[in-house]
């Protein structure tokens, strides 16, 4: 078996494991102890027009049958996945130390389960029932007609992704553009390209994929991302991120009119009604904002409460929030690490004082732990004293900070969950399921929890309302973003 750690610092181009054509290199860094982890490839424009070139080849070429044979997708597919699981220790340990990741959730959301998941996408490529639809006949203008609806890969898709879950938002990008008979360029995100240097390095030794069907650039250069965004060899664009970055790749693709997905930021709510167990509610409130360090976009970051019981609500929840002190990611119990960089870092320290100019106060944390030298960290932080027109309260912050926001009953909580630009996510507490429900159906969000329940899973669609994104990922849905349709008819 190969060994991971001595093979990060190349790209992925043409089928090629390549150092940047500028011969340049760039750090990676661990934030829970800011020690440099060593470099990944610093690609060039060079590179990036390469890897396009080379994925749009091997489309055109219809190399080895990609696009056509979806049984051979499928078995790639299932060797990507059972060489990432052959190499899950490393990756883990990886994926603690760059991404800053508490370990428990590299078994779950940021390395497990999007791994698990290629074997769903494997298995849905060869069961999909929409690639050849029949349609039957009819007599359109007089002419007896057969028709079909055929669906097929989109083209070259460009992925562009974040740091927060680089192997899930990786995967959940180039697993179905795979499974869809795609070829793809991926443009990670500076701040974690070693998750991605990895996934290609696999790609390259262990599986069939054939050269040019998936390319890997890393770099330290944002203009790379810009390219795949503009460039007319590239059919469809996906991208994650934030919604400022977003809507500049959606007026960059109007150019050449490509497809887009976009799944960008959020300010999910968290609804407590007045008829809910309040303790327990509150503390799993408190657990997801700190979870990670708050750096999900799909987690909720206003939290509110009934307004006869928002004092409550501020202790129940604080008492929460100070268990889950910042703490080692690589320890077992460590559901709040570090975030990822100082900038990141000096940026949730701004919200942090904007939430004071504002009029807000902090019932538990609100800046830099005491006991922490090292490493980016900031304390859980509970905003109380605001309402939802707050910049704190309407901005994503990306960090370990919950504003708590009173509400006035049902109606008022919907309304307040819906006065956001975003509308990617939430979940509602009731003691009455169907309460909760009927709340669930009202808030504008692409996925709702109800009662604690989990909505994530390589079956479930995920993306946004409003400025949280558009279209799905993950799912049949996710997989459809990247086909194209087209009818057909025969005379009859
Ligand atoms: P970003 O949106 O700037 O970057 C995301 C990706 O886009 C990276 O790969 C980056 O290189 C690339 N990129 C940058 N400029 C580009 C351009 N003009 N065209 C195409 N690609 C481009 O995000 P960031 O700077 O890493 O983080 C900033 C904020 O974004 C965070 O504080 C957070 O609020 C938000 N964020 C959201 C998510 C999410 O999943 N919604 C994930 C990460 C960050």
């Amino acid at each position: 078996m190969s060994d991971l750690r001595d093979a990060l610092d190349k790209n992925l181009i043409d089928g090629k494991l390549v150092a940047s054509s500028g011969g340049a290199t760039f750090e990676t860094l661990n934030p829970a102890t800011e020690e440099v982890l060593g470099v990944a490839a610093d690609g060039t424009a060079a590179d990036m027009d390469a890897a396009i070139d080379a994925a749009r080849r091997a489309f055109d070429s219809d190399v080895a049958n990609w696009t056509t044979d979806a049984a051979f997708r499928a078995r790639c597919l299932r060797q990507l996945r059972d060489a990432m699981q052959a190499h899950s220790d490393e990756l883990r340990e990886l994926t603690i130390a760059e991404v800053g990741a508490p370990r428990f959730l590299t078994t779950l959301a940021q390395l497990d389960a999007p791994v698990e998941d290629l074997g769903y996408l494997a298995d849905l490529a060869e069961s999909y029932d929409g690639w050849k639809v029949d349609l039957g006949e009819a007599v359109p203008a007089g002419i007896p007609s057969h028709r079909w609806i055929l669906r097929e890969p989109a083209g070259v898709v460009g992925a562009i992704t974040p740091w927060n879950f680089p192997h899930q938002i990786n995967l959940a990008k180039i697993g179905p553009a795979l499974a869809a008979g795609c070829t793809a360029v991926l443009k990670p995100a500076p701040d974690t390209p070693w998750a991605a240097a990895a996934l290609a390095h696999l790609v390259a030794t262990e599986t069939e994929i054939p050269p040019g069907v998936l390319n890997v650039v890393n770099s330290s250069d944002h203009a790379l991302g810009a390219t795949l965004s503009s460039d007319p060899r590239v059919d469809l664009v996906s991208f994650t991120g934030s919604t400022a970055t977003g809507r500049k790749v959606m007026a960059s693709a109007a150019e050449t009119l490509k497809k887009v997905f976009l799944e960008l930021g959020g300010k999910s709510a968290f609804i407590i009604l007045d008829d809910a167990d309040l303790g327990s509610a509150a503390s799993l409130a408190a657990f997801t904002a700190c979870t990670h360090a708050g750096q999900g976009c799909a987690i909720t970051t206003r939290l509110l409460v009934p307004r006869a019981r928002y004092d409550e609500a501020v202790d129940a929840t604080a008492a929460t929030m100070t268990a889950l002190a910042p703490g080692d990611p690589n320890e077992a119990g460590t559901i709040c690490g570090p975030v990822i960089s100082a900038r990141q870092r000096d940026r949730i320290e701004e919200y942090l004082r904007l939430a004071v100019e504002e009029g807000g106060s902090f019932a538990v944390g609100g800046g830099r732990p005491a006991d922490k030298e090292r490493g980016f960290f900031i304390e859980p932080t509970l905003v109380t004293g605001l309402d939802n027109s707050a910049r704190v309260a309407r901005e994503e912050i990306f960090g370990p900070v919950l504003t708590i926001i009173p509400h006035d009953g049902d109606d008022d909580a919907v309304r307040i969950a819906n006065d956001s630009p975003y509308g990617l996510s939430g979940a509602v507490h009731s003691g009455d399921l169907e309460r909760g429900w009927a709340v669930a159906r009202r808030v504008r969000t692409g996925t709702m929890g109800i009662n604690g329940g989990i909505w994530y899973g390589g079956d479930v669609p995920f993306g946004g309302y409003k400025a949280s994104g558009i279209g799905r990922e993950m799912g049949v849905a996710g997989f459809e973003e990247y086909l194209e349709t087209k009818s057909v008819a025969e005379p009859a």
